[in-house]
């Protein structure tokens, strides 16, 4: 359980060193058998010791003198209904973020949206962090998709481990700055969902061969 902790406590500083989340904002979680590890609320990803990172079980309970992040909830609340999902990374990241406050998806500008499991990012609805509402959303946007934005909050991802998850997040705030980019110079031709099916059809064989 030890190295499990050292590896959220690792990819925690990474969220803060290259610029994905910084200081305290943004949370990582790893599924466990019977519940999830999940980084503290309040401490600055700098100074994580492993007895900071907090034991929650799937049914919401956890020791009360320990505090998760205040966004436990939708991590909980992914782990029940994403069987897939071994690991969460949650960032407010800045161009994943500036398009979800406009309420925006991230159509299929570019074939590697299909990294999310579809031909969009999907951006659910804004709710209080830390809310069964912001949950519900959340889980709205992840249908069929391992990624998806909050609106006027950040970006959240899931995927079989923590390496992947943090990944896939990285490459939701590289195509946030791609399409913002590429909005500057009019409307861009967006992929088809035939075509994206093609990129998945494509990505999976790769993954077998
Ligand atoms: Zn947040």
């Amino acid at each position: 359980m030890r190295a499990i902790k050292k590896n959220i406590i690792k990819y925690s500083k990474k969220l803060n060193k290259i610029g994905l989340s910084t200081l305290r904002s943004g949370n990582i979680s790893v599924r466990v058998e019977n519940g999830f590890y999940i980084t503290p609320s309040g401490l600055k990803y700098s100074s994580l010791k492993t007895k900071d990172i907090v034991y929650v079980k799937l049914d919401g309970t956890f020791n009360k003198k320990q505090k998760p992040s205040s966004e436990w909830r939708f991590h909980q609340d992914i782990y029940l209904r994403k069987k897939d999902a071994r690991a969460i990374v949650h960032a407010h990241s800045t161009n994943a973020t500036a398009i979800s406050v406009h309420n925006k998806k991230i159509p299929a500008f570019h074939y590697m949206v299909a990294l999310a499991g579809g031909h969009d990012i999907k951006c659910a609805k804004y709710a209080t962090f830390g809310t069964r509402e912001l949950s519900k959303n959340i889980l709205k946007a992840l249908k069929n998709r391992k990624a998806c934005l909050i609106s006027n909050h950040g970006q959240i991802v899931y995927d079989s481990d923590l390496p992947k998850a943090f990944e896939l997040a990285e490459e939701v705030e590289n195509l946030s700055l791609q399409y913002i980019t590429a909005l500057k110079l009019g409307k861009p031709k967006i992929l088809s969902v035939k075509k994206i099916q093609k990129v998945l059809a494509k990505a999976k064989n790769y993954k077998r061969g």
